[in-house]
């Protein structure tokens, strides 16, 4: 399970262990144009069980497409998706996510009027719910948050159903909010709205990783954040990895990229340009003038 010690592994040493784990995600030939305007362009990849693989690229060059693609919140034009060999191509988000996919979004999408604790519980089942409605989430129209969780992309696979289980993801949620109460102080039962921009990111990821799914894609988790804010989210995403996640992640800091990936994808005008381990990426000729060039 993931409450197991974290193995400590070099990165070539991870890298050789995941490319022999079977394959979670199966991407082939994936397309989507916007009215003629080729967004993704026959994008093909494997992530494998517990491998980290980053997408970078420079702004319009069909990472966040890619990643709305594979959950289900965009409609590809032709390609296969595949989690666990299960064709996931063209179902909606809500069916994507009960077969094992979290996600999080480049906006980011907490619910404000619910405290970080509420909010990383949704990453359980609405059965949750249903047992034991959030004070909070009263305050919510039905008819608006039945739906904006279904929009929250989170796995739908392992609600706990027992009051057992239920006191499990309580121990669960409150582990998780110990590893970022150094910022968050007590605030586990504040309004997220309330918090920090950053602070509201890291609930999210929380929520997303909370119901251990197959597949996590995070789109930018630092966007917008300074130095040591990444550094925190760094820290948050190595925990991860350390756990054995498999996580697809779209992300800018080159740093951050090389210190957590097993793999690199290089995209450039929807195309994969170049692919391999991050320093194989990173002094790709071709990656260099599409982007790294650009940015410094
Ligand atoms: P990235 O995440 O790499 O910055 P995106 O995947 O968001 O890039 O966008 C890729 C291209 O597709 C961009 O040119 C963008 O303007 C376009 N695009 C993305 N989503 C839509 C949409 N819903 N309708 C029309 N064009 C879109
Ligand atoms: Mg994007």
């Amino acid at each position: 399970g993931h409450d197991a010690p974290a193995v400590v592994m070099s990165p070539e040493e991870h890298r050789r262990k995941v490319l022999e784990a079977p394959v979670v995600l199966r991407v082939r030939e994936l397309d989507k144009s916007f009215r003629g305007l080729h967004a993704v362009n026959k994008v093909s990849f494997d992530l494998h069980k517990g491998e980290v693989i980053s997408i970078i690229g420079p702004n319009g060059s069909g990472k966040s497409t890619t990643i709305n693609l594979i959950s289900g919140f965009i409609t590809p034009d032709s390609g296969i998706i595949d989690i666990d060999d299960d064709p996931v191509a063209g179902l909606p988000a809500t069916e994507v996510s009960e077969r094992g996919l979290s996600r999080t979004f480049q906006n980011g999408r907490v619910f404000g009027g619910l405290t970080v604790d509420e909010n990383i519980n949704l990453g359980y089942h609405k059965k949750l719910q249903a047992q034991r409605p959030f004070k909070n989430l009263q305050k919510y129209p039905i008819v608006r948050w039945i739906p904006l969780l279904a929009e929250t992309g989170v796995a739908l696979i392992h609600g706990p159903k027992t009051q057992r289980e239920i006191k499990e993801v309580d121990v669960r949620v409150g582990r998780e909010v110990d590893r970022f109460r150094e910022r968050l102080g007590d605030r586990r039962s504040d309004l997220t709205y309330t918090l920090s921009y950053a602070n509201r990111r890291r609930t999210e990821i929380a929520r997303a990783h909370i119901s251990e799914p197959k597949l996590l894609l995070l789109d930018e988790p630092t966007a917008g954040m300074n130095q040591s804010e990444t550094a925190e989210v760094l820290e948050q995403l190595q925990h991860l990895k350390a756990q054995g996640h498999t996580i697809l992640l779209v992300e800018h800091k080159i740093d951050l990229v090389t210190a957590l990936s097993d793999r690199v994808l290089a995209m450039d005008g929807g195309r994969i340009i170049a692919q391999g381990s991050p320093d194989e990426v990173r002094t790709n000729p071709q990656v260099v003038e599409a982007y790294l060039g650009k940015r410094k």
